[in-house]
């Protein structure tokens, strides 16, 4: 017996019909938004990814060579493929350009619920603008899909990098220094990066003054720290305004200030989020993005970009959680012949009604009445059609109402007129 690798699924019939339930309702949603669906090859070259997050990304890549030497990796994330998808072809389109997709990423992380090595990302970039209007439309797009899932309980968190470099600079700390602060950041470990910072020379009080802005959720504390650079003034306007945006037009109520989002610092610039559910636990981080800057990287003219990308997996997990009640995927029809002499004329009415648009299935293991009744009341349907002999002498089937049990006699050629 084989064993399936670590870190991946198989996914039964009932779990599929749940996964592109959902799936079909991201892709609406995008669509409402006036994003247009792009798909990109499942591997790239290494180089594209080390480009964008740097060497130390190979480990967490199924990196190889193909037979031609080539260095080769299955995407982690779809951001570096979509750009450079964009700088090769799609320049050009007129701005802004609203891409989205959908498809699977691959990870070498350790595997735990919420987290494989292969999943399931939608997301999109929004290439060409930065306003605010934008960045709050983009982040009510990545809160709207969620929402239109299904989901009740989400947690939306921005930040902004521009001005939490400020806050660097007003704490001296060096960009070597912030290197080896950021995880700590990113992981909310807010002790450890008082340590770290004291480590660096940096006194007790502004160690904690540090950690009391990351944690802040009020904006007056930040802005009495960024006062005197301009740009993280400029910045700080911004987010107010995407702020009242998102309260206001879309209506989000559970909005934070959380300057603790760091994401990828290298790329990423301007304002970053994050959606929570909060039920899931560890891995709760259903949705990140923000603004970054990959073109002029990937050698294409300086445009400014912002995208998002949405764990699929784990916003079936959160439905899950808040045990949503997915609508049923129901045959119509049941179809079972009598005996053998009547398969023939029964795969002709389930294909006639096939053409008519609606879902049939028959018995095609000759197992008798009362074992394909037995199984029709296993599958979910709602009615039966038996094809018997002596009916068919008059051109009729029996239809069965399986709830009720009922039983009625019906012209063939009334079938589809009389039960739709
Ligand atoms: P990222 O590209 O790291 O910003 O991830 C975007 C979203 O993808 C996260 O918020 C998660 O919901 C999801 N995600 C990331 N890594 C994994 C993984 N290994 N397994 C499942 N979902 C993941």
């Amino acid at each position: 017996m084989f064993q399936i690798p670590r870190g991946t699924r198989d996914f039964t019939p009932e779990e599929m019909q749940k996964r592109r339930y959902v799936e079909e309702k991201i892709r609406s949603t995008f669509q409402q938004f006036g994003y247009k669906e792009i798909q990109t090859p499942t591997f790239e070259t290494l180089e594209l990814f080390t480009a964008k997050s740097g060497e130390a990304i190979i480990d967490e890549l199924y990196a190889f060579k193909d037979k031609g030497g080539r260095d080769l990796a299955l995407r982690p994330e779809l951001t570096a493929p979509v750009i450079r998808f964009y700088v090769d072809k799609l320049q050009m389109e007129s701005k802004p350009l609203k891409l989205f997709y959908f498809g699977n990423c691959f990870r070498y992380d350790r595997p735990q619920k919420g987290r494989y090595r292969e999943f399931m990302q939608a997301g999109c970039e929004l290439i060409g603008t930065d306003t605010p209007e934008g960045i709050a439309e983009l982040i009510g797009l990545a809160y709207t899909i969620l929402k239109s899932v299904g989901l009740k309980d989400l947690k939306l968190f921005i930040g902004n990098l521009n001005i939490l470099s400020s806050i660097f600079k007003t704490f001296n700390i060096s960009k070597e220094q912030q290197k080896k602060l950021t995880p700590l950041i990113d992981k909310s470990m807010f002790n450890d990066v008082v340590l770290c910072l004291k480590d660096f020379g940096i006194s007790e009080k502004d160690a904690q003054k540090f950690k009391e802005v990351l944690q802040a959720s009020d904006l007056k504390i930040i802005l009495e720290l960024t006062e005197k650079d301009e740009q993280a003034k400029n910045e700080m306007m911004k987010l107010k305004q995407i702020f009242e945006l998102l309260k206001n037009v879309f209506e989000i109520k559970t909005c934070e200030i959380k300057m603790s989002i760091v994401r990828g610092l290298d790329y990423y610039k301007g304002v970053v989020f994050e959606i929570d559910a909060p039920t899931l636990g560890a891995e709760k981080q259903l949705c990140g993005g923000g603004a970054y800057e990959l073109i002029p990287l990937f050698g294409g003219r300086e445009t400014p970009t912002s995208g998002f990308a949405i764990g699929f997996d784990r916003t079936i997990l959160a439905l899950d959680v808040e045990e949503y009640n997915y609508p049923s995927l129901k045959l119509d029809f049941y179809v079972i012949p009598v005996n053998e002499e009547m398969i023939s004329k029964s795969l002709e009415i389930t294909q006639n009604l096939r053409k008519n648009g609606l879902s049939v299935d028959m018995d095609l293991l000759k197992r008798g009445m009362s074992k394909s009744l037995k199984y029709a009341s296993s599958i979910n349907v709602d009615k039966i059609i038996i094809v018997g002999q002596k009916e068919l002498v008059d051109e009729s089937v029996t239809i069965r109402d399986m709830k009720t049990g009922a039983q009625e006699l019906v012209k063939i050629k009334d079938l589809y007129q009389n039960l739709r």
